[in-house]
């Protein structure tokens, strides 16, 4: 109708049906405690040890199972669910972190993701400050990953709000380096601490060449501004050889560990597993 032809498939009204369903069901799932956190070591290059780890958010809703985070973030984003859901993810990670910290006499420092709604319908500074008191965390191990579209808002109140974050103690990197919109100048008016280099460049080392450069480049920007830097997705001894090669920090990646539920993460601290690098190069 009116001049115009649409075209409209099975599938997508599927997909429709299930997107609506589970912005429903997001609000009685936090209720409900159908999220976990699993953990993800990041392990540093200079002798294998877990220096850290990233909390991966997991919904396990009755009657449908595991939905994976790239599917229900966008819809709890948009939805305004964000708010709750992000600042239970950061309160169960501090909570976890400091509990390890006591157990074990770790400091393991704990990432968690921001959402950009996050940073901008929430005192985001308050809440940090309210959830490193509640939990007795020390701010120096919580480290919150931030998105480059994120440090392009509202620019102004943003490096307002990194700057409070950052006098508090707590670490800021930047996460998917290289994949957002962006303008580099903001790795120069933030107070950022690390870079972490988007799984999609590391993915293609030792394959294309292009991407090789590029993660070499990210590293020696990062290094040059005296930054950290991570690198997401490492899965193959040649990544991991790169890496070392180019004198990258930490990794993060199936190679050594993929995200693990509480329990077998506590067991891997307690054995204070140390990865083997021995065998690489
Ligand atoms: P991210 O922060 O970039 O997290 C890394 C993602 O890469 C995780 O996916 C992790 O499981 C996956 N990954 C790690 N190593 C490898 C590897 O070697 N190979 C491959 N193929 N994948 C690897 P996951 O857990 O599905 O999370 C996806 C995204 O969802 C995260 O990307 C993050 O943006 C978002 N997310 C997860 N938890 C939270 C949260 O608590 N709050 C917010 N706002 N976002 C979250
Ligand atoms: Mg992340
Ligand atoms: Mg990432």
């Amino acid at each position: 109708g009116k001049n115009c032809c649409r075209y409209f498939t099975a599938e997508m009204n599927t997909t429709i049906r299930r997107r609506v369903e589970l912005g429903n069901r997001l609000r009685r799932a936090l209720k409900e405690s159908e999220f976990v956190l699993h953990y993800q070591p990041r392990v540093e290059l200079a002798g294998g040890r877990v220096a850290g780890v990233e909390a991966l958010i997991r919904w396990d809703a009755p009657g449908i199972g595991m939905i994976p985070p790239a599917e229900f973030i966008p819809i709890a984003e948009s939805n305004g669910m964000i708010v709750q859901i992000g600042e239970w993810a950061l309160f169960e990670a501090c909570r976890q972190a400091r509990l390890w910290q006591t157990a074990f006499g770790m400091s393991v420092c704990m990432a968690v993701n921001l959402s950009a709604r996050q940073f901008l319908d929430v005192d985001i500074v308050a809440l940090v400050r309210r959830v490193l008191e509640q939990t007795e965390l020390p701010a120096h191990l919580l480290e919150l990953e931030l998105t480059e579209s994120m440090l392009m808002q509202d620019t102004k109140r943003v490096c307002r709000d990194l700057a409070a974050l950052r006098e508090l103690g707590v670490k800021l990197s930047v996460d998917d380096f290289g994949t957002g919109y962006s303008s580099l100048s903001y790795l120069n008016n933030f107070p950022i601490n690390c870079l972490k280099v988007d799984r999609s460049f590391v993915s293609d080392i030792a394959v294309n060449s292009g991407n090789e450069a590029i993660v070499r480049a990210i590293i020696v920007l990062a290094h040059s501004l005296g930054l950290k830097v991570v690198a997401e997705g490492v899965e193959t001894s040649e990544q991991l050889a790169f890496l070392l090669d180019q004198d990258c920090e930490e990794i993060q990646g199936y190679y050594f560990s993929k995200p693990l539920p509480q329990d077998v993460m506590t067991a891997l601290l307690q054995e204070g597993r140390v990865f083997n690098l021995g065998k690489i190069g």
